[in-house]
């Protein structure tokens, strides 16, 4: 069986077993699918077709016999003439005596090494044996108890004794359509290409089967939650939605209203709303928001609002009583640093349901935090937050509609794969008037001139924010940073414009203070840490800079920029950075060259890979064996439309074609941890 042990394997004792589990290797078919990363053309070659330094296989005669020299300290030097065509050349082999056995006066050899044209010689790594076949070795990521030559050996008598159990379980109908490589082949292949042809065909089969199997759980768990139609039906008034629509102080954009829609119609189903909001920072996301929590009172339901700062909570909160003035709606908010006094007031209250709507950090999610009737929960800026604080809070209610908003633009490729199993809409349009940001890349030399062009900008009546870069490890040394950067710019700036402080070390009543003061323009310019990061909103900031940018990711500079460029004034970012590296200067000249978003993480993407982008377990995202969700981004598209398709026709685990695949999709149900 392909799920027995590796201990089945001859040579594979305890000691062998736990090496091989460090490498991921359990079982006989997470060895055979343990892939190599690369490949060694050892195809054989012609000398005179060969360059120097080039790795290369060669086969000829041994026409001098082997001598073996030591040198220094348990070094050895095997060297010998080779003979091709009717070239002779010198085979040196350092440190493996134990090949002089293979080398044999007047017999065939051949030989793979780093071929020095200038020396005619050729320093030798590997000898193969006459019955090389292979024009491409595998090679592994391996450990120092498992090498590569063991793990080859391995994986080999893995094919002998259970290569046949290995089964097709792709349907026919997808084998054919797509005209892919049988599973026992391709595995085969993967490891064992004869040519680099077999083995594109070879990995495109894996590839896709990767992304297909994926896609099917994924389709499979949203399937599931669809089917349960238990979940809370909203009726809404529209009547009064419609009219509070109305009185706002500005029109929807056509995008704000279609997802509007969208999620007013989930409200009202009795399907369990799980729903994705994506929009550009500044696409006015929270106006949905308030919207859907609006419909959902008047439902006779609460609903709740989570966001990842005190700043944003406070902010929201501001202008949720603005929106809500004429309204008997109660509003609440819940942080961490509410006193304990109010906080059991809150506590009674949503229990009670006098409160409609509560606004709050994580304090939300604490245990004694219960609610009546909780209908719609919201996350602003969700991917600040983990998998598991978003589950228990929708745990809260009795399965709660529950929507995600997010203005970190996820790719399309990693939307698919980390939130598959949501629906998701999308703002892709910003409210009119707005006039794209202006951003500019400069060397720390240049800051004063920056400094000397913002008094300029901001004698025009405008402010400016100059962020620092804060690091998780050391934030006492990032707020002396601050503290310091604080103080030069107030001899710079002071008396005319005043200069504010804000970092994570500080009160949430201070933090509050200064933010209020910027707000009310006491304040000219902030100098703040990332906590300003999300969501932060005042319109007459149009100044940012950014110091040490390349210390950022670009999602992270995107939504710091997203502070400014949200009035009708034109907007400046300036990134001051002295990237060490070509990745580094490509990241801000990507800053400067869009001002959209998804283009923005799209190419993160493509220069980080998503590990780097979004925690890998925070996002959910799974790990794919070969597959790459950038590199294969079409036959992801194409594996996801598959299964979408498939899960559509009812029963299909009954057609015989499909009898294989619903089997192994049942088994591996068991270990399915892709999602909370
Ligand atoms: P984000 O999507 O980044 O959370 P916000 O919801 O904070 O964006 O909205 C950004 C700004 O745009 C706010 O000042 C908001 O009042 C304003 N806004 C939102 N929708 C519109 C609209 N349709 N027309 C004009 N201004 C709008
Ligand atoms: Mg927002």
């Amino acid at each position: 069986m392909l799920t027995q042990a590796v201990t089945a394997l001859a040579g594979v004792g305890k000691k062998r077993q736990d090496a091989l589990a460090e490498l991921g290797i359990t079982t006989i078919e997470s060895l055979l699918t343990y892939y190599p990363f690369r490949y060694e053309d050892v195809q054989e070659r012609q000398l005179s077709e060969i360059q120097d330094q080039e790795k290369v296989t060669l086969k000829g005669t041994v026409v001098s016999p082997a001598v073996m020299s030591r040198f220094g300290y348990k070094k050895t030097r095997l060297q010998f003439r080779m003979m091709q065509n009717h070239d002779v050349f010198q085979v040196s082999f350092f440190n493996q005596p134990y090949l002089k056995d293979k080398v044999v006066l007047a017999e065939e050899i051949v030989v793979y090494g780093k071929w020095d044209a200038k020396r005619k010689a050729l320093t030798g790594m590997k000898i193969f044996g006459s019955g090389k076949q292979d024009s491409f070795a595998p090679v592994y990521h391996v450990s120092k108890q498992i090498r590569q030559t063991t793990l080859q050996e391995l994986i080999k008598q893995g094919f002998l004794q259970y290569g046949e159990q290995i089964e097709e379980i792709l349907p026919i109908q997808l084998i054919e359509k797509y005209r892919l490589m049988a599973r026992k082949q391709a595995i085969y292949a993967m490891h064992f290409p004869t040519n680099m042809e077999e083995y594109k065909k070879a990995k495109r089969r894996v590839v896709f089967e990767e992304f297909f199997l994926f896609q099917m759980k994924l389709q499979g768990l949203k399937q599931a939650e669809k089917a349960e139609v238990n979940g809370l039906v909203l009726s809404y008034d529209s009547q009064l939605l419609k009219s509070f629509i109305k009185q706002l102080p500005f029109e929807l954009t056509a995008a704000q209203k279609r997802v509007t829609n969208e999620i007013c119609a989930d409200l009202k189903s009795p399907k369990h709303m799980q729903r994705l909001l994506q929009g550009d920072v500044g696409s006015g996301k929270t106006i949905v928001a308030a919207l859907a929590l609006y419909a959902t009172t008047t439902a006779g339901f609460q609903g709740a609002l989570m966001v990842p700062t005190e700043i944003l909570a406070q902010q929201h909160m501001e202008s949720f009583v603005t929106l809500f003035d004429q309204m008997d709606i109660t509003i609440a908010l819940l942080t961490g640093s509410t006193k304990s006094k109010e906080r059991k007031e809150i506590l009674t209250e949503l229990k009670n349901g006098t409160i409609d709507i509560l606004i709050g950090t994580h304090a939300l999610i604490q245990e004694d935090v219960d609610f009546a009737y909780l209908g719609l929960v919201i996350t602003d800026e969700q991917h600040r937050f983990g998998v598991n604080q978003r589950k228990i809070l929708r745990e809260k209610g009795w399965k709660p509609d529950v929507l995600f908003m997010t203005a970190t633009p996820i790719p399309r490729t990693l939307a698919i794969t980390a939130y598959g199993e949501m629906d998701v809409s999308v703002i892709d349009e910003l409210p009119k008037g707005r006039i794209p940001i202006e951003t500019r890349w400069v060397r720390p030399p240049q800051l004063e001139t920056v400094l000397e062009w913002a008094k300029k900008e901001m004698a025009k009546g405008h402010q400016m924010y100059v962020i620092c870069p804060l690091i998780e490890e050391s934030e006492m040394l990032d707020v002396q940073n601050a503290q310091k950067i604080y103080e030069d710019l107030q001899s710079f700036f002071e008396p005319t414009f005043a200069v504010g402080l804000l970092h994570g070390r500080m009160k949430p009543t201070e933090k509050e203070q200064i933010m209020e003061q910027f707000k009310e323009n006491e304040l000219q310019i902030l100098v703040s840490t990332t906590v300003i990061e999300v969501g932060v909103n005042v319109p007459n900031a149009t100044l940012m800079v950014i110091i040490d940018a390349d210390r950022f990711g670009l999602a992270q500079l995107h939504q710091l920029r997203g502070r400014v460029g949200r009035g009708a004034s034109a907007s400046y970012c300036i990134l001051v950075a002295n990237p060490k590296n070509e990745v580094g200067k490509e990241r801000m000249k990507v800053m400067t060259e869009t001002t959209n978003g998804f283009i923005v993480s799209e190419r993160d993407l493509a220069l980080r890979g998503p590990g780097e982008i979004f925690g890998q377990r925070q996002s959910g995202l799974p790990e794919f064996l070969i597959a790459d969700i950038v590199e294969h981004a079409n036959v992801l598209e194409v594996a996801k439309q598959e299964a979408e398709w498939l899960w559509k026709q009812s029963n299909w685990q009954v057609v015989p074609s499909y009898h294989a695949l619903a089997n192994y999709l049942e088994e591996s149900h068991k270990e399915n941890v892709f999602f909370d």
